[in-house]
């Protein structure tokens, strides 16, 4: 019976796991944690946005970094396979706003709990606070790994490695994944933290913190252009912005970023024209004609944004709102369809959900996700380089090639 050591009891770890056993393999999962899908426990703000439920197209398009690698991966296991999968482990899902899929008890832990009877289901052995030390190759073929703890020697007839990136690397994916490659004679691209807040040069953020802001536009720039454009929600923060659209912004800024700050244009009332805003202006000013200007936008704008808008339109604030002149009120609508801060870096691996970057993937063969370097040596997840946006399309990856690598492992793909 063929051996299958996968290292990482991840997301990716646990469909190689699965993949590899339903063929009859004997396979071990070693993992550095207590406990399996560590990160899982934390994924969708602990309710784990499993995939998304999308048609094909989008799955690819929200696909960031080499989607064309993808190809044989998310066709041979597709996001109605890791639903179907899940809900016939006991896990049943439903599909929210934007095709997000999360199980129907909002729990992550019920998604762990099901991955882990099929894992026991399909006598996979799962060997806990086992950190891998590194991988055994001889002569252009991987023959197993050495366990840290005693230097301890496994021999594999395949070697999985589901090790993760370097994003929330309290939950174990700490960048070993990487080292493995590169011992193998692979190439890891430049790493950066995705899918993580922005830092403003502007101090304005602190007088704005916790604000969210539901139904704005965005548009993220160097120069004249546009690297990113989205509709959504965002959070300010103390350091910056945060939030659905400005994290994905993220994933498409940070390298962007690495060549000098970039210019985030707000759109505070995208539903609005800029004559239909002026129209709103005026309506509201006309209602507020006796006060003062500072005291007449509650109704077009959140409490915390006011001051910030009264000082960037240039007009007085103690200034008759009946003494305002149309200029000055156009200038106030461009300030409102039009509120630009400079970002100047990313917060940290801390904070980032994923990581961009990863082991090279023209070095992997896209069909069973075998290194071309080193024979019966497979990479699957976050180790790769491979991100997508948010919305349950990291999780397919990491599912799509674990389930490949696993399949592959047991050499069932021809
Ligand atoms: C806060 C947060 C929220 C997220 N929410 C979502 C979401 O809702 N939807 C979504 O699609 N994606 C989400 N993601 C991204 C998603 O979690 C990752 O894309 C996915 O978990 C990657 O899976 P993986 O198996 O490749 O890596 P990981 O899940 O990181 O698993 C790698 C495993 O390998 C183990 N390991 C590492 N080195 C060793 C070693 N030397 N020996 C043994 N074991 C080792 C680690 O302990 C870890 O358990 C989120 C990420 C974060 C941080």
């Amino acid at each position: 019976m063929k051996q299958i050591a996968v290292i990482g009891g991840g997301a990716a770890g646990m469909m190689a796991a699965l993949a590899a056993a339903k063929q009859g393999c004997r396979v071990t999962i070693y993992e550095k944690n207590e406990k399996l899908g560590k990160k899982i426990y934390i994924t969708g703000k602990g309710r784990c946005n499993v995939t998304n439920n999308c048609d094909m197209d989008v799955l690819f398009d929200s696909v960031v970094t080499n989607k064309r690698f993808l190809y044989s991966a998310f066709y041979g296991f597709a996001n109605q396979d890791v639903m179907d999968l899940i809900e016939q482990a006991g896990c049943p899902l439903k599909t929210e706003r934007g095709g997000r899929v999360f199980p129907q008890s909002d729990k992550s832990s019920d998604i762990i709990s099901a991955l882990s009877r099929l894992l026991r289901e399909f006598q996979v052995e799962i060997c806990l606070k086992e950190p891998v030390k590194s991988l055994i190759i001889e002569e252009g073929i991987c023959r197993g790994l050495i366990l840290e703890r005693q230097n301890r020697k496994i021999e594999a007839d395949g070697v999985i490695v589901a090790a993760g990136g370097l994003s929330y690397p309290t939950t174990g994916s700490d960048g070993d994944g990487y080292r493995f490659a590169e011992e193998a004679g692979h190439q890891v691209t430049e790493l950066r933290p995705a899918l993580v807040p922005f830092t403003t040069e502007e101090t304005v953020v602190k007088e704005l913190q916790g604000l969210a802001l539901k139904n704005i536009e965005i548009s993220l720039c160097r120069g004249k252009k546009e690297i990113y454009h989205d509709f959504g929600e965002m959070l300010f923060t103390h350091f910056g912005v945060s939030g659905p659209v400005l994290l994905s912004a993220s994933s498409y800024g940070a390298k962007e970023l690495k060549k000098g700050p970039l210019t985030l244009t707000i759109d505070l009332k995208p539903a609005l024209t800029m004559e239909q805003l002026d129209a709103r202006i005026l309506r509201d000013f006309d209602e507020a004609k006796n006060k003062q200007f500072k005291n007449s936008l509650n109704k077009l704008l959140p409490s915390k944004m006011i001051p910030v808008i009264v000082e960037r339109s240039g007009i007085a604030p103690e200034k008759p709102v009946n003494e305002i002149t149309k200029q000055e009120r156009k200038h106030l609508a461009e300030t409102v369809k039009c509120f630009s801060l400079t970002i100047n870096g990313l917060r940290g691996f801390n904070e980032a959900i994923i990581t961009q970057g990863g082991v090279q993937v023209k070095e992997i063969n896209p069909s069973t996700m075998e290194s071309k370097k080193i024979k019966k040596l497979y990479f699957a997840g976050e180790v790769l380089d491979l991100d997508a946006v948010t919305g349950g399309f990291n999780l397919q990856i990491a599912w799509s090639t674990g389930y490949l690598a696993g399949l592959s492992a047991a050499e069932c793909v021809e």
